[in-house]
C-alpha cells in the first residue's frame, strides 16, 4: 500500500462485468495517471477477482473481493474463504456491506469472525457500517455506528487494529433509490466516529474512515474537505473508468 496516500479511492463493482469487461477496465486502470497523494483499489466479483489482480499486479491499485467466509475451508457450499482470496491474488476484501447485512444475513457477528479471518491471512479488512434511514430519524445512528464498529473489532488486538480501513456508508444514501448525504453530516458523523475509535485506544484512534453511498464526480471534492475524510468508496459513478479517474483526481 502507499503509505503517503491522502486518500484511498476505490469501488465495487457489485454483481456487474463479464470477465471481457473486466479486463478492459483493468487494462485501461493502467493508463491512468493516478495522483500520488491517492491509494486507489477496485473490488471486481468474485469471478473476474484472479484476472483483474493479474492485470494490476505491480500497478499500485489494490484488488480486493466483496465478501468471503470466516472458515479457511469445509463444508460451506457456496463459499470462498481468506486463503482462496490470497490465492487469487486479493490484498483487500469488503466486509458488511449493507445490501449483504439485508439481503444474505450478515451481522455484527458475522463480520468480526470474517475481520478476524482476514487478519490471520494478511488481507485488509475494509469494513462497512451505517445506519438505515429508520436508526437515523430515531436518533440512535450514532449509538449503530457505535454498536457495528464495537463489534466488528472485538479481539483485535491493539497492535494488528491499523490494518484496518473503515467505509461510512449510509443505508439511506446507497444505491439507485439512495441520495447522497450531505456533505457536512458526513463530516460531522465521521467526527462521531473518530471519537468512538478514539475511546477504544491506541492503535484504533488513527484508522482510516472512507465514505461511500451515491459518491460522483460533482460531488467528491465536498466529502474530501473535510479532514475525518480518508477518502471514498464508491459504486455506479466508478463502474466506468472515466467516472472512476475524475473521483481519483478530486482525492489530489
Ligand atoms: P453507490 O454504491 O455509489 O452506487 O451508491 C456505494 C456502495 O454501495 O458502496
Amino acid at each position: 500500500t502507499n503509505s503517503q496516500a491522502r486518500h484511498w479511492i476505490g469501488t465495487s463493482w457489485k454483481m456487474n462485468k463479464t470477465l471481457p469487461e473486466a479486463a478492459e477496465f483493468a487494462k485501461r486502470l493502467l493508463g491512468v495517471d493516478i495522483p500520488g497523494s491517492v491509494q486507489p483499489f477496485v473490488i471486481p466479483p468474485f469471478t473476474a477477482l484472479a484476472s483483474v489482480a493479474t492485470i494490476l499486479r505491480d500497478s499500485g491499485v489494490l484488488v480486493g473481493a466483496q465478501t468471503m467466509h470466516w472458515a479457511d475451508q469445509g463444508s460451506w457450499t457456496g463459499e470462498i474463504s481468506a486463503p482462496m482470496l490470497v490465492d487469487a491474488g486479493a490484498q483487500l476484501v469488503e466486509l458488511g456491506h449493507s445490501e449483504r447485512r439485508q439481503h444474505f444475513g450478515e451481522t455484527d457477528h458475522t463480520v468480526n469472525l470474517k475481520v478476524l479471518s482476514a487478519l490471520r491471512h494478511g488481507l485488509i479488512p475494509l469494513i462497512c457500517i451505517g445506519e438505515d434511514h429508520d436508526e437515523r430519524a430515531w436518533g440512535v445512528a450514532r449509538a449503530t455506528l457505535e454498536r457495528q464498529i464495537r463489534v466488528a473489532l472485538l479481539g483485535v488486538r491493539p497492535d494488528e487494529a491499523h490494518r484496518v480501513v473503515l467505509a461510512y456508508e449510509p443505508v439511506w444514501a446507497i444505491g439507485e433509490t439512495g441520495r447522497p448525504a450531505p456533505a457536512d453530516l458526513v463530516a460531522q458523523t465521521h467526527r462521531d466516529i473518530r471519537r468512538i475509535l478514539v475511546d477504544m485506544g491506541t492503535g484504533f484512534a488513527g484508522l482510516r474512515i472512507l465514505y461511500g453511498g451515491s459518491v460522483s464526480p460533482d460531488n467528491a471534492p465536498d466529502y474530501l474537505d473535510s479532514p475525518d475524510v480518508g477518502g471514498l468508496f464508491v459504486g455506479r459513478s466508478a463502474w466506468n473508468v472515466d467516472g472512476y479517474q475524475s473521483i481519483l483526481r478530486a482525492g489530489a
